[in-house]
């Protein structure tokens, strides 16, 4: 039994609250467990200086915690992110750019931000898992408006970590698990159940292929319900 009761293979309670703020194309808080991150997306007109002249786009993400996000104040990153936040930034872009075609897209670039209210583990899963939600009511604006002409979402993403704990396999480490887990990972998951990208680390100690194997169905059956409840925001 986990510290919060839950079963080895459960997610803490997922609740996405759509539209959140009212000045991004796209807004979600997703409520993950303790952990809380605005997710929100935003089309700006032009592309990158590397694609101009090519008709196509970009998707670039932002990440920083709140001061306030953690019991100690975590340092506001006024100038430049710190080295965890650029890591975790580069993450959610890569995951979400999986999600868009380009040339759909057009000489556009959309931005997605996400901030981390409150952290208690999960958080760079829990800004893929919102953001690409707040992508899809982002979309859907910007086609209502006519900003775009086609629909540039050609996969659905999220995400999810998992891990070893106390010699356990287990699904979605809250904090007080990730602290003392012996095994720690974040998958990055399509509708197909590919992978579009696997961060792992024995840092407690070195584990198996067997255990990998574990590891890797608990991830898949987290995102295919957190795949259930983003549907209802696709665009
Ligand atoms: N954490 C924190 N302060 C920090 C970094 C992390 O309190 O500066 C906590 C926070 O609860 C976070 C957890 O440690 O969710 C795990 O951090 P990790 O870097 O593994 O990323 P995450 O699991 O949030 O994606």
């Amino acid at each position: 039994m986990r510290t919060d009761g839950r079963k080895n293979d459960e997610l803490r309670s997922v609740e996405i609250v759509p539209d959140f703020t009212k000045t991004a194309g796209g807004s979600v808080l997703i409520n993950w467990g303790g952990t809380r991150v605005l997710c929100t997306a935003l089309l700006e007109e032009g592309t990158m200086p590397f694609l101009e002249g090519t008709g196509k786009g970009w998707l670039t993400a932002e990440y920083a915690m709140l001061p306030s996000s953690t019991g100690a104040r975590k340092k506001r990153e006024t100038s430049k992110p710190d080295g965890r936040s650029t890591e975790i930034k580069r993450l959610i872009g890569r995951a979400l750019r999986n999600a868009v075609d380009y040339a759909k897209l057009g000489e556009r670039v959309i931005w997605i931000d996400c901030d981390v209210l409150q952290a208690d583990g999960g958080t760079r899963t829990a800004s893929i898992t919102g953001a690409y939600v707040a992508l899809c009511l982002g979309v859907k604006k910007w086609l209502k408006e006519g900003r775009l002409t086609e629909n540039p979402i050609v996969h659905k993403v999220a995400a999810v970590s998992a891990g070893i704990v106390g010699g356990e396999p287990m699904l979605d480490l809250c904090y007080k698990e990730d602290s003392k887990a012996d095994v720690d990972m974040n998958f990055v998951i399509n509708e197909k159940g590919e992978f579009i990208e696997i961060q792992g680390t024995g840092e407690g100690r070195s584990f198996t292929e067997e255990e990998f194997s574990s590891i890797v169905a608990l991830s898949k059956k987290g995102i295919a319900e957190l795949m259930a409840l983003q549907a209802r925001f696709e665009a």
